[in-house]
Order: structure tokens, then C-alpha cells, then sequence
């Protein structure tokens, strides 16, 4: 593979934080264990990270909760808190390159993707929601004159926000940064497979003068450190993105103890409708390969069906193939790659498995379908296209998580939108077309959170972003509804003498 020397000689000289971060201190974990991460492009030992439980995450909620009640941060003139969030942005731009390249080691990302968009979005989200912070006015009721009705928004208290692997940093700013902003304490658990970059940023959140015990993060296992904030009659809401499978479990441990408010993001199978009247392909081409393929498809708004006209679905799938060759498959530390590895060898089974499963439940490999570059150690796959793919078939409804598309081909646009909300999922949904009467139509009908038009786009943190049906449930990240979810809604009504 053809490596960039000087992002692999900054890897070596790297020493990474493996701690929790607990009440503004890196401690072990109290049981002493840690577990291992490895770097998904070459099956190496990154490191040993403290493997955080029951134990632990209590000690940070105790952390967070008196931090809460002594109301250094949550009582702090919005302006204040506004200002340290702002420094806590410098710093985290500040400290980009080595968050990225801590970020491409630990997930298998292209570092050219860690740099243009992981780094770039969580200063961007965090300067958004921090800039909100004192310009969120609360309300008065109409009320009879002698009463005076006000609605009041206080911090909720102490939230768990419980982050996948696939953008470890940047979804965690989704939670971070509006339950800052709001004045709450916050415990974070990074995903098992990528918790050194959260680690990290941690200890700039205390340089930026925020007070200790506001920000927490504790790594561990899912059925433990995760269960553990689930199951915390101390902590006031969780926050979760990751699979639907684990999300149903938040319900039930937030049901099994305090009524805690649960919020969950969570996957999708998401369709790309290109119908007939486009008559400049080139730009769709582009869109509906980076829907797929960013993030080597590990991504919950992942374009992974694409719906597409019968007029038009020969010329379209003929000119998409040598634009999918062109995402270089390869070492993430090289800038000219596209597509890094998958996270790690049990997701690259699953990944393998759904394309055996397309190929017996007769769809048509129309391009790759195969693991490559094995000799490295790492869990690479290439761009694959399923062909004659019915919305019956699993590789169509189930999510695969991987570079691969599934196209069904339509023959009007009632079928196009039938096809397209056939899904137990409704994340996102980009649709392609000349006719703005039909655009808007469309993109009315589409039940899915995003509807991006002539464009793969989840829009930016100025605007919500979370799904229908089992894609989401009780909220959503970005845009100003955000800090309502961390927030609890408080009547005072006074009557006047
Ligand atoms: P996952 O559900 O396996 O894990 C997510 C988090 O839950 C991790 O921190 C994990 O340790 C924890 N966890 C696992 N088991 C647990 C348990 N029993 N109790 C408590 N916590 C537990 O998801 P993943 O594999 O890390 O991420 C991929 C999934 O995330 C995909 O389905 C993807 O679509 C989804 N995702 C959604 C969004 C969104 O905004 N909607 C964004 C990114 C990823």
C-alpha cells in the first residue's frame, strides 16, 4: 500500500490517553481490568484501555451529581457558560491532527475524512450549541391579569450518553455539546472498539475551565459500563446512538429503574431515488456513491438501496460503476484513500455474510463482492453493487453496514415512494430529480427524518437529525429542539395580590 510517511511517523510518536476520566482526574478503572483496542487496518494492538463498569460509572454520576448541585456549572450566567464551551472549541480545533489521527488509528477511517469532516463537524456542533446557550429564551403564558404564568427551562441533571464507533467524536458532541449548554453534568461511554478519542478530549474540557465532574467519560463494555448508566437511578437521561437491538435495551432499563428520559438514534436502510427526468447525471453519480461509501458504509444515513427508474436505471448503474472504482480501497493514513477498513474482522464477517446472502437470494453482483487487501491485517472490503434486488430480499431490509448498494429498479414514482417507506427503518432519503413539483411531492410523502434533495446531505447542526419508526425514538440530535431534550419544562404560575 502505498502509506503517507508522515502521517504513519506522527502515529509512532503518539501516546495515547487509556483511562476514564472521572471528576476532572485520568483514573484506572477500579477493578483494575482494561481490554484491548486494536487499530481494524492492521489487526495491531493500539492499546489497553480501562475497562470501566458498575463501579466506575458510579463514581462519575457521583461526581456529576454533586458538580451539578453545587451549581458551579449549572448555575453559571449563560454567557459564561457560553464563553468556556467557546474556549473548549479552540481547543479541540486546536488539537485537531492529533484527534484525527487518533480517531483514523482507532476506527479504520480514511484520515482525510477524520480531517475534513469528523474534527471539522464536532468544533462546528460544539461552536453552534455553544453560541445558543444565551440566546434561548424562556416563556409567559397568556393568563388572567392577576396571574403571571411563566415556562421556565431548567438542566435536567445528569445525562449518560452512550456513543457508537463509527463517528466516536462527533456524535458525542451531538450530546455534549446541547447538554452543556443547558448546565447539565454529562458521563460519556465511547463504543469498546473506539474509546481513545473521547478520552482524550475529555482533558481538554478541564482546560477550557470547565468545572470537574461536569464532563465524564468512563470506557467499558456495553452489558457493563452501558447497562450500568441504563440502569442508574441517578441519572436523568440517556442519550443513545448505536443499533436498534441495543437501543430497545435503554427502554427497558430506563423502565426497570427511575423512569429515566431515553433518547435513541439508531440505524436505517436508506433509499437513493433517482428518477427518470434527471438529465445531467454527473453530479447524481458522485452523490449516490458518497451516500454508501463514506465511511466505508458504516454509517446510520448509508444510501444502502437505491431506488432508480426503469427509464433510467441501465445508463445510471453503467456510469456508477467506474465512479465506485475510483474510492481507493486502502491504508487510512493515506490521504488518497476513500475507503478504510471495516472496524473490526466480526463486522467484516457480517459484512461478507450479507453479500454471500445477496448472491443466494438471487440478486447480481454487478461490481466487487469480495474482502481485499487480507495481507494487511485489516478488514478491508470493496465497492460492491447488488443488481435485480426485490425490497423483499434481506440485503434490502436489513442493515448491512458495509460498502455495499442494493438496486431495485421502479417503474413510476408511486412505486418509487412504496419501495422507498417499505422499511421498518425511516433515517434518511435522498431523491434526484429535475421536476420541483415532483421534488416537493416526494420529499412530502418520504417518511424518514432527512429528505435531501438533488444532494446526499444530513443538513448541518443548524437542523435535526434522528429518524421515524425504528430509526429513532424520543428525540433528535442537532438544531435548537436538542437543547429541549435536555432540559425539563417548568410551570410557575403566580397569582398576584
Ligand atoms: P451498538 O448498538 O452495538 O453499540 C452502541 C453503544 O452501545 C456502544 O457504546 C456499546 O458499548 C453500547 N452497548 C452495547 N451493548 C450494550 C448493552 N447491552 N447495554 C448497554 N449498552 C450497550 O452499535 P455500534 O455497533 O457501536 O454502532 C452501529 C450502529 O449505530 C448502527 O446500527 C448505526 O446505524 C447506528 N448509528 C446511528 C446513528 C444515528 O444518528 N441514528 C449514528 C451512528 C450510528
Amino acid at each position: 500500500m502505498n502509506a503517507h510517511p508522515d502521517f504513519h511517523g506522527k502515529a509512532k510518536d503518539l501516546k495515547f490517553e487509556t483511562r476514564a476520566f472521572i471528576n476532572g482526574k485520568y483514573v484506572e478503572a477500579r477493578s483494575g481490568e482494561t481490554f484491548e483496542t486494536r487499530n481494524p487496518a492492521t489487526g495491531k494492538l493500539l492499546a489497553n484501555v480501562s475497562a470501566g463498569d458498575a463501579a466506575d460509572v458510579d463514581d462519575a454520576v457521583k461526581a456529576a451529581r454533586t458538580t451539578f448541585e453545587a451549581g458551579s456549572w449549572s448555575k453559571m450566567a449563560p454567557r459564561d457558560r457560553k464563553k468556556a464551551l467557546l474556549r473548549f472549541a479552540d481547543l479541540i480545533e486546536k488539537n485537531s491532527a492529533e484527534l484525527a489521527l487518533i480517531e483514523t488509528l482507532d476506527c479504520g477511517k480514511p484520515i482525510n475524512d477524520s480531517m475534513t469532516v469528523d474534527l471539522p463537524d464536532t468544533v462546528e456542533t460544539l461552536r453552534w450549541h455553544a453560541e445558543a446557550t444565551d440566546k434561548i429564551y424562556d416563556q409567559m403564558s397568556s393568563a388572567p391579569n392577576d396571574v403571571v404564568s411563566m415556562i421556565v427551562r431548567e438542566p435536567i441533571g445528569v445525562v449518560g450518553g452512550v456513543i457508537p464507533w463509527n463517528f466516536p467524536l462527533f456524535v458525542a458532541m451531538w450530546k455534549l455539546a446541547p447538554a452543556l449548554a443547558g448546565g447539565n453534568s454529562i458521563i460519556l461511554k465511547p463504543a469498546e472498539q473506539t474509546s481513545l478519542s473521547l478520552l482524550r478530549l475529555a482533558a481538554l474540557a478541564s482546560e477550557a475551565g470547565i468545572p470537574d465532574g461536569v464532563v465524564n467519560v468512563v470506557p467499558g463494555m456495553g452489558p457493563t459500563a452501558g447497562r450500568a448508566i441504563g440502569l442508574h437511578r441517578d441519572i436523568d437521561c440517556v442519550s443513545f446512538t448505536g443499533s436498534g437491538e441495543v437501543g430497545r435495551y435503554f427502554l427497558k432499563y430506563s423502565a426497570e429503574s427511575n423512569m429515566k428520559r431515553i433518547i435513541l438514534e439508531c440505524g436505517g436502510k436508506s433509499p437513493s431515488i433517482v428518477m427518470d427526468d434527471i438529465k445531467d447525471l454527473t453530479p447524481v453519480l458522485e452523490n449516490v456513491a458518497s451516500a454508501i461509501l463514506f465511511c466505508q458504509g458504516e454509517n446510520c444515513s448509508a444510501g444502502s438501496r437505491l431506488v432508480v427508474h426503469e427509464g433510467i436505471k441501465d445508463r445510471l448503474l453503467e456510469e456508477l460503476k467506474p465512479v465506485f472504482e475510483s474510492w481507493t480501497v486502502g491504508d487510512p493514513l493515506n490521504t488518497a484513500t476513500r475507503i478504510g477498513s471495516m472496524i473490526e474482522k466480526e463486522h467484516l464477517d457480517k459484512v461478507l455474510s450479507y453479500i454471500e446472502l445477496g448472491r443466494k437470494e438471487g440478486a447480481k453482483v454487478a461490481l466487487g463482492g469480495n474482502q481485499v487487501l487480507a495481507e494487511t491485517g485489516g478488514s478491508f472490503v470493496e465497492p460492491t453493487i447488488f443488481d435485480d434486488v426485490s425490497n423483499r430480499m434481506r440485503i434490502a431490509r436489513e442493515e448491512i453496514f458495509g460498502p455495499v448498494l442494493s438496486v431495485i429498479t421502479v417503474k413510476d414514482e408511486e412505486e418509487a415512494l412504496k419501495v422507498a417507506n417499505d422499511t421498518n427503518y425511516g433515517l434518511a432519503a435522498s431523491l434526484y430529480t429535475d421536476d420541483l413539483n415532483r421534488a416537493h411531492r416526494m420529499a412530502k410523502s418520504i417518511r424518514a427524518g432527512t429528505v435531501s434533495v438533488n444532494c446526499y446531505s444530513e443538513g448541518d447542526f443548524a437542523v435535526p437529525f434522528g429518524g421515524y419508526k425504528e430509526s429513532g425514538f424520543g428525540g433528535k440530535d442537532k438544531g435548537l429542539a436538542a437543547h429541549d431534550q435536555y432540559t425539563e419544562t417548568k410551570a410557575i404560575w403566580i397569582q398576584l395580590r
